[in-house]
């Protein structure tokens, strides 16, 4: 038989024709091809753990069409304005126990206010100081913001790209594509880790979603998480009705970003609990790496982590280990209790 060698250096200068020339592979060649760039750089049986909390829900004053926390449309989502420094303490704490490494913070803003930086300093301190990792999701960032951030103990910044450039116009007016690229720049520059995807399933063309994995990886650094979201149709949206994206599709476009982006985790993200257990191992094979665990997804429905658990341990894959020992204790109580559901007890000791 012919060896086979595949690409596993990251590049940043990706055509489209490249990209589309990936996704047109035979199903078995590509996900073959992504799972062995995945070997490459990754446990393939491991999957990192992140807790997502949404500290400021609804209301937000941008117009991204596939969004029920836009105050454009009326979701009936219930608006919360930001959450206690305590209350999020509190709730990292829980997410801790449970076995999150990273937890992450996601604000429905165009951009923090000068007035709420100080809340958010310290919310990143007092996750920092659990030894957890710290993400945060805030919108648009000047550079100073970022700068304080980042001095504060942040390690990760979430800004998606979300489509292509060429879609762009159609999903978002309030906001350009540059705006976006410029607070990407602006977290790198002041240090941060950067989280950067996008959402298929928006009615775009398969040309837009090469479009939009070639800008992530023609960035000058490939993020170090990438998540790929299943736009979930939300009523009162302006995408309710929009198409569904054939499954195969998406985990091409899973398997296309793992070999483009050969060492980022690619995150399995928003429309996961839409996905039956097949398609998410496939999603795993094809090189996911990355979920949220938990039962919410910013503000919109997640697998419960039993079921998570139950996955888990159906395919052999546990919780990424750090380097950090206690955010290792915590990986390893999280494998320890999907041990415990795959060898149930047979008897509970008289309390
Ligand atoms: S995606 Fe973010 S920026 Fe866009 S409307 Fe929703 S919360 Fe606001």
């Amino acid at each position: 038989m012919q060896a086979t060698s595949f690409q596993v250096t990251p590049r940043h200068n990706w055509t489209l024709a490249e990209v589309n020339a990936l996704f047109a592979l035979p199903f078995n060649d590509l996900l073959f091809q992504a799972q062995s760039v995945h070997r490459a750089h990754f446990n393939a049986n491991e999957v990192q753990v992140s807790t997502l909390l949404s500290i400021k829900t609804g209301a937000c004053a941008e117009d991204c069409k596939y969004c029920p926390q836009s105050g454009h449309y009326n979701t009936g989502l219930e608006r919360e304005r930001l959450l206690e420094v305590e209350k999020v303490l509190r709730q990292a704490a829980a997410a801790k126990d449970k076995g999150a490494s990273r937890f992450c913070m996601g604000a429905a803003w165009s951009n923090p206010k000068q007035r709420d930086m100080p809340y958010l300093i310290e919310m990143v301190r007092g996750v920092k100081a659990m030894g957890l990792e710290t993400c945060m999701t805030l919108g648009k960032l000047e550079p100073e913001q970022a700068h304080s951030l980042a001095a504060a103990g942040l390690d990760y910044y979430n800004h998606n790209l979300d489509t292509s450039p060429e879609f762009y116009g159609e999903i978002i007016t309030t906001r350009s594509y540059q705006d976006r690229l410029d607070t990407l720049s602006h977290v790198r520059d002041a240090g941060m880790k950067v989280c950067c995807g996008g959402i298929v399933g928006m009615g775009e063309s398969a040309n837009d979603r090469s479009a939009l994995l070639m800008q992530i990886a023609n960035l000058p650094l490939h993020p170090e998480s990438v998540p790929i979201n299943m736009l979930v149709k939300v009523e009162g949206t302006p995408l309710e009705n929009v198409a569904d994206l054939d499954g195969f599709e998406f985990i091409r476009t899973i398997a296309v970003a793992r070999i483009m982006l050969p060492k980022s985790h690619v995150r399995l993200s928003a429309g996961r609990s839409r996905m039956n257990e097949q398609m998410q191992a496939l999603c795993f094979f094809a090189g996911a790496n990355s979920i949220f665990y938990g039962d919410k997804l910013l503000t919109t429905e997640n697998p419960a982590a039993d079921a998570d658990m139950q996955l888990f341990a159906k395919l052999g894959i546990v919780p990424e280990k750090r380097q950090d020992v206690s955010d290792e204790a915590h990986a390893l109580a999280l494998a320890d209790a999907i041990k415990e559901q795959q060898n149930p007890p047979l008897y509970h000791a008289a309390g």
